[in-house]
């Protein structure tokens, strides 16, 4: 069984350069969700040169399979394609090699928007199922690789692609973990408060009724109260709450504005339903009301694309596949590796909800991620081509 592994060492060496230019290449071509267009097109282009069948469907997700010669469990690796906007960000698809010692890391690293979150990962699947197309050892079952689109908006993309009945045994997410393995992370809870006073003219404010004031309050006990009281799980971690947005109705800057909206954003554990949350903060608007009495307020959970109770999931760590799957990355990369959790959401939930085991593992630090500093190791890259190829030879098995 030693055997394909030395020789996916030496493939990947022979073909670094390569897979360093496909990172860049990528980088540098823009692809905010619902432009994956030329992205798209890239790594097709990659997978249908090293002989594999590629589709690619209405909304750029690209679809590639290599069928196995049968027997075999089949792995289906998910990346997506699109990044968040650039923001503030230097250069952001410069793709530039430089030192890693600017952002405290060692090693030389390829700068840039999405580098770490998550082209990196993304071109390094593409490249292990091209390396895998060379090994003269056939393998057992199906790899297919879903390097999806709108992942960063919505995850339309992968779930487009679970609809269309693209699916394997086991479901390896490129996330950044660091070259560590994680096996899910927390659910996400969006909240909208609307607090409702009386709109006049703002070179008269006692005609009206400013609910920016009562807005402040409410953010206020927030923070001081709920925040302090939100749940731990053993598994999941810590349950978190953030005040993300505060916008008026009208919008005017001489109009005393009739409504303030308040946007949280919960990371919940399954300790931490909707509901209860929604409970604790109508209480807080009650008990206001009580000192307040012209407080008018209501409190919204907003619908997510696949609506339940718990949005995030957790594989089980002892579940045989995802052993073998850990098993791998150590021998390929040759050091032992931690299971994890993600602090943020990512697509493997929507494997993990229809029982197809999900788990984390790429290259890139998550702290990186959706930052000014967003670039990705070339070694970690690197190895973590060798990893997925690797994890596939383990998981679908070899003649
Ligand atoms: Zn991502």
């Amino acid at each position: 069984m030693e055997r394909p592994l030395e020789e996916i060492d030496r493939i990947v060496e022979r073909r670094r350069g390569e897979a360093i230019r496909l990172l860049r290449e990528l980088i540098r071509t823009p692809s905010l969700s619902g432009e994956e267009g030329e992205a798209a097109l890239i790594v097709g282009e990659h997978l249908r040169a090293a002989g594999l069948k590629v589709e690619v469907d209405e909304i750029h997700n690209v679809k590639a399979e290599m069928r196995g010669i049968g027997g075999g469990h089949s792995i289906l690796f998910n990346g997506h394609l699109d990044h968040v906007p650039p923001g503030t960000m230097a250069d952001p698809y410069s793709a530039k090699i430089m030192d890693g010692s600017a952002f405290g890391v060692e090693g030389e690293v390829i700068y840039g928007r999405g580098a770490c979150d998550m082209k990196g990962g993304v071109a390094a699947m593409a490249m292990a199922l091209s390396i895998l197309r060379e090994l003269e050892t056939p393998l057992l079952g199906d790899v297919k690789l879903a390097a999806v689109a709108q992942e960063e908006t919505s995850g339309y993309g992968t779930l487009k692609t679970i609809r269309d009945g693209f699916l394997g045994d086991l479901a390896v997410i490129g996330e950044a973990t660091n070259l560590n393995i994680h096996l899910g992370h927390r659910g996400a809870i969006t909240v909208k408060m609307e607090i409702r006073g009386r709109s006049c003219h703002a070179s008269a404010p006692d005609r009206g009724v400013n609910p920016l004031y009562k807005a402040a309050e409410i953010i206020q006990e927030i923070r001081s109260r709920i925040i302090p009281m939100l749940p731990t799980h053993p598994e999941y971690g810590e349950t978190t709450l953030a005040v993300t947005m505060l916008k008026t109705r009208p919008e005017a800057v001489n109009v005393i504005p009739g409504v303030a909206e308040i946007t949280l954003d919960c990371r919940n554990t399954p300790n931490l339903t909707p509901e209860e949350l929604r409970r604790m903060l109508e209480l807080l608007i009650e008990e206001l009301r009580r000192r307040d009495p012209e407080l008018d307020a209501s409190v919204e959970i907003m619908r997510r694309i696949e609506d339940r109770p718990f949005t995030g999931y957790r594989v089980d760590p002892d579940q045989p596949m995802v052993r073998e799957a850990k098993r791998a990355v150590e021998e390929a990369i040759k050091r032992d590796v931690k299971l994890g959790m993600w602090r943020f959401m990512t697509d493997g939930r929507f494997y993990a909800w229809r029982g197809i085991p999900a788990v984390g593992f790429g290259p890139g630090e998550e702290r990186f991620a959706h930052t000014d500093q967003d670039h990705i190791r070339i070694e970690d890259y690197i190895n973590s081509i060798k990893a997925y190829a690797w994890m596939a030879c383990r998981i679908c098995g070899v003649k």
